[in-house]
């Protein structure tokens, strides 16, 4: 169902506006009358008109001036003026359409002619809109697509999407929801009304239209949520006060990603905007179609993306400590020296032995062992700085690499690190187990260094050192 178009008469005469009047709505029109033409621009800001007729020779106002007016102001471009008078013809025709009247109807005039006339205007008026609203859209498209495409994460271009659809219907409310087609609840990912909004449950109970698209498939438009059946329910609610807010018209519109699926598109308007209509509906669906493939683009980099960095932390974790492993270790050390040499800066490297562990094994049980070597890992972590690089080594062993730092800077790290770990309760709560540890420190540059290995090696032999020296000690 489309809207009756509206005209706009304006004639001092009434019993001519009377009659114009009727026979308009007879044919289909929406009229509304100013007599005399005074309160024109009243008439013509409160509400939108299709067609205007005016009057030229009017007691109080100049009909010629008023076309004058209407046409200076850019509300009214587009509305088709048609005069009708009782003046010479000639002179009447050339001086109206001079000023922007797209026609001139002589008085008295024949019903026939007269609606044949307004007939032609309107629909010369409906096509211009047409083709301006397209050429509007597709541009807009353009620009629309190359925002989106430049955009590598879903996220934002879900935020993208209901931005610039939402500025591009004039709606307040716009969003994007993740549901499966049985799905009761969803997921809004993004939404117009709330830019800062992620992942937001939604009770999809609440709303039927969202329900219906993400079962059927089918683009669903309420035109007037007052009185469509699908909102029976939800409007029952309303009169008891609950839901949010009341919404006007609506569209639902599933889309899929790789052919499943995956959410919908949904727009509102509340009473205070023109409701949705078709052409809203073709808009959104062009948008969301022509966005499907940045979309299932950025999800596929995503998971790739995810995978790659999945693949690598495994392969660089100690799975007991989540330290870097040995392997990991070595290569980072390669990679340390190389900077070392290359910015002639020093690099310390730490052996970290736990001290009579396998008495800890034997007294508390392996399983509190297991649980000692994870805390230990974790305070190592805790006392790195950003730069530094905590690796587990070996069984109850680990290596601390210390980038630019001098020796005197090392000792202090291994002096508050044998106290931390002194006082600390390792162990199960409520059952508290000591642990010492001793440390070896070595630095490059030195002789004795020449590469990651020789600098591991020298570590090792001061923990042996400090092992021999009696424990819970650090020597370089
Ligand atoms: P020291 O002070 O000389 O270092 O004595 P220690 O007992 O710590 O040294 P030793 O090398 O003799 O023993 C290390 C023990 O660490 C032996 C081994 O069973 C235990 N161990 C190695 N890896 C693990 C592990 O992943 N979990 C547990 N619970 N124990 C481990
Ligand atoms: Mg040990
Ligand atoms: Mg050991």
């Amino acid at each position: 169902m489309t809207l009756a178009p509206k005209i706009l008469v304006a004639d001092d005469d009434q019993a001519l506006s009377r009659t114009l009047s009727w026979i308009l709505k007879e044919n289909g029109y929406e009229v509304v009358t100013v007599p005399g033409g005074e309160h024109l621009f009243d008439h013509l800001q409160a509400e939108p008109f299709d067609l205007l007729l005016l009057d030229i020779m009017m007691p109080k106002i100049d009909g010629l001036q008023l076309l004058q007016r209407v046409k200076a102001d850019p509300r009214y471009k587009d509305l088709p003026v048609l005069m009708i008078s009782s003046m010479p013809p000639e002179e009447a025709t050339v001086r109206s359409l001079g000023l922007g009247a797209a026609d001139f109807i002589p008085k008295p005039f024949r019903v026939r002619e007269l609606l044949a006339r307004v007939k032609a205007h309107l629909r010369l008026r409906r096509e211009i809109t047409e083709v301006r609203e397209e050429a509007r859209s597709r541009s807009e498209m353009i620009e629309i697509m190359q925002e989106v495409t430049a955009s590598l994460r879903p996220e934002e271009i879900y935020q993208i999407l209901v931005r610039r659809v939402a500025h591009g219907l004039d709606l307040s409310r716009c969003s994007i929801i993740i549901a499966g087609p049985e799905d009761e609840t969803g997921t809004v990912v993004a939404a117009f009304e709330n830019p800062a909004l992620r992942n937001l449950p939604m009770d999809l109970r609440k709303y039927p239209e969202i329900r219906r698209a993400l079962a059927t498939g089918e683009v669903v438009l309420v035109r007037d949520a007052a009185t469509d059946p699908l909102y029976e329910e939800v409007r029952a609610g309303w009169s008891n006060g609950e839901g949010p807010v009341q919404t006007r018209s609506a569209i639902a519109l599933r889309f899929s990603l790789r052919g499943q699926p995956a959410g919908v598109f949904f727009l509102r308007t509340t009473s205070d905007t023109a409701p949705l209509s078709e052409h809203d509906v073709r808009f959104a669906e062009q948008v969301i179609a022509a966005a499907v493939a940045a979309l299932e683009k950025a999800y596929d980099l995503e998971h790739a993306v995810m995978g790659q960095e999945q693949m690598r932390h495994l392969a660089e974790t100690d799975p007991l400590t989540n330290c870097f492993n040995r392997r990991a270790l070595m290569e980072k050390l390669e990679q340390e020296m190389d900077r070392a040499a290359r910015y002639a800066t020093m690099l310390t490297g730490m052996m970290v032995d736990i001290d009579n562990f396998k008495q800890i094994n034997d007294t508390h049980g392996h399983l509190v062992g297991d649980r000692v070597l994870k805390q230990l890992a974790s305070l190592l972590k805790r006392e790195q700085r950003s730069v530094d690089i905590v690796a587990r080594y070996g069984g109850e062993e680990f290596v601390v690499l210390l980038p630019e730092t001098t020796s005197a800077e090392s000792r202090n790290f291994a002096e508050r690190l044998l106290r931390r770990v002194a006082t600390h309760d390792f162990g199960e709560p409520g059952k508290p187990v000591r642990v010492t540890i001793s440390v070896g420190i070595a630095s490059y540059p030195d002789e004795r260094v020449a590469d990651g290995e020789s600098l591991l090696r020298l570590a090792d032999s001061h923990l042996y050192r400090a092992k021999s020296d009696g424990r819970n000690r650090f020597r370089d």
